[in-house]
């Protein structure tokens, strides 16, 4: 397990990060969110063992992040790292010998993960002559070529198309199943959502919202209610709970206070409305969430 207990990190009088706290445990995807500037990039690197924290304790299977341990960890992150003049087997051979491993298990390895990820061809390419999503499929295979414990992806999809999108995902799936601990950090939430049961969003170093999502988004409690039907929206609108509602191509999305107020919605609907074809009640999105939580706290 990975446990970060009250780190804080001091650039010189500048607080960055403020009493951070969360678990990773073997299998989770943890989401580590938060608006540029929070305090992710330095939280990566005291648990990379690249920043030693001003205070606080960050340990991996009850052992203290040092060089030992660091092994046992693999990243992507945005600063990419790769070098460039050498082939793919070259760098993988480099990398995974820092690591600890054999030459042959790289080589097993590496074959079965270029395969994975559709490049088999590019084993002895210079990676400089490979395409940018590729060069990323390269840096990300070289990052879990020792199937690390401890995999840190830092929006690990920019710059992929759809397709290699859907590659990724599959590995880290794969990868979680397998009992690796996950943090990833992505300004898209719907990434997020589809990924992390857990997360933490910081702002100015501090949390503002962490816990499994489906608890943050049932203490979130607004509610979204998608309707198609021919009805006089005013009725709607004087409801009291009725936060907003807008007009969509076919629908209307109708924005409430909690779930109580979804009764009384349904009661005018049926009512007064005609040709009713849908009425859904839908939780609010991560991105929403973000939006509001984090909208609220920013000028404080
Ligand atoms: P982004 O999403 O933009 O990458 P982030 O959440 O990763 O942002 P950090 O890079 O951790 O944020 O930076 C947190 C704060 O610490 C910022 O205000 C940044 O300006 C400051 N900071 C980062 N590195 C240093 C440094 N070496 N010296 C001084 N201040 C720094």
């Amino acid at each position: 397990m990975l446990k970060v207990e009250g780190i804080t990190k001091y650039y010189g009088d500048f607080l960055a990060v403020d009493h951070l706290s969360f678990e990773v445990k073997p299998g989770e995807i943890f989401g580590l969110l938060g608006v540029n500037g929070a305090g992710k990039t330095t939280t990566f690197r005291m648990i990379m063992g690249l920043l030693e924290p001003s205070d606080g304790r960050i340990t991996l299977n009850g052992k203290p992040i040092d060089y030992s341990v660091t092994d046992e960890i693999g990243f992507l992150t945005e600063e990419r790292s790769l070098l460039t003049k050498l082939t793919v087997r070259e760098q993988c051979i480099y990398y995974g010998t820092l690591k600890g491993m054999n030459k042959e298990l790289i080589e097993t390895r590496l074959k079965e993960l270029l395969e994975r990820f559709e490049i088999p061809e590019y084993i002895d390419k210079p990676i400089k002559q490979l395409s940018k999503g590729n060069q990323q499929k390269v840096q990300f295979i070289t990052a879990i070529i020792n199937e690390p414990k401890l995999l840190i992806l830092d929006e690990p999809f920019s710059g992929l198309d759809p397709f290699n999108v859907e590659l990724f995902k599959q590995e880290i799936k794969r990868m979680s199943e397998a009992g690796s601990m996950i943090i990833f950090s992505s300004h898209r939430m719907e990434h997020v959502e589809l990924f992390c049961k857990k997360l933490v969003i910081m702002l100015h170093g501090k949390p503002v919202i962490e816990g499994y999502l489906q608890d943050i988004k049932e203490q979130f409690r607004k509610k979204n209610i998608f309707l198609k039907a021919d009805i006089d929206i005013d009725l709607l609108k004087k409801i009291d709970g009725v936060v907003s509602i807008e007009e969509r191509a076919d629908e209307y999305e109708i924005k409430i206070r909690d779930n109580e107020v979804v009764d009384q919605v349904f009661s005018v609907v049926a009512k007064k409305g005609k040709h009713v074809t849908k009425f859904v009640v839908e939780e609010p999105s991560l991105n929403e969430i973000f939006v509001a939580k984090v909208g609220e706290e920013y000028d404080k």
